[in-house]
């Protein structure tokens, strides 16, 4: 298992080959990423505004580490409690895993946020912390308004199953009431998209911003 804390100090060393920094930061994200490696790495590019040529702002780099490091710190406290809650469990004779699991122990594929899984571009625009914080207090029994996962009040979008219907929060693709014949489905991406071109940020400009002329369809 790669250090995090080892490949975020690659990420801050300034006497590195960017392109080592920016892999430096794939590999911070295969230990942690709050919506999933892919859709993770879309959100900091838009949060940390990562430019399409990283030498038009090196310290971008730095930005999206720090903000994954203060998410994963605080997730880190709550897992190390939980843990802790799990051994006084099982040490009380109660092995089986409570129901709902934690938020890090969910299945992608049996898990409301699977749509960020099949389609990077649809996460909470949350910053990560925030993210991380709001699935804790879940987890500790709070019921936030709105979607569980980004907090949007608004309407539901509806998407036909064919035999069905599933409402999806408009704002993150949040499965918020499932198909009635009781399968997960795949989520379709309205726009097809290349995983390499967001990796390489086709999807941002130079100055940070996203890229007005990307999806070129
Ligand atoms: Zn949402
Ligand atoms: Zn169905």
């Amino acid at each position: 298992m790669p250090s995090f804390l080892t490949h975020r100090a690659r990420v801050h060393d300034a006497g590195l080959p960017l392109h080592r920094r920016h892999s430096a930061l794939r590999t911070c994200l295969t230990v942690f990423a709050p919506y999933g490696l892919r859709a993770t790495y879309h959100h900091l590019t838009l949060s940390a505004a990562i430019p399409r040529r990283l030498e038009a702002d090196p310290d971008a780099l730095v930005r999206a580490a720090e903000e994954l490091h203060e998410a994963r710190e605080l997730w880190l406290v709550r897992a190390d409690q939980y843990a802790e809650q799990r051994r006084a469990e099982k040490h009380a004779g109660r092995r089986a895993v409570p129901n709902p699991r934690p938020w890090w122990l969910r299945n992608w594929w049996e898990s409301p946020d699977r749509a960020w899984f099949e389609d990077p571009s649809r996460h909470p625009s949350l910053c990560l912390s925030e993210y991380v914080r709001r699935q804790n207090a879940i987890l500790d029994g709070t019921e936030p308004p709105g979607c569980p996962a980004c907090g949007d009040e608004g309407p539901p979008v509806l998407r036909s199953t064919g035999h069905g219907g599933v409402e999806l929060c408009r704002g993150c693709a949040w499965l918020l009431t499932p198909c009635p014949c009781g399968q997960l489905h795949r989520f379709v991406p309205e726009t097809p998209f290349n995983w390499n071109e967001i990796w390489q940020r086709a999807h941002m400009s130079d100055d940070g911003r996203p890229n007005s002329l990307w999806p070129a369809r």
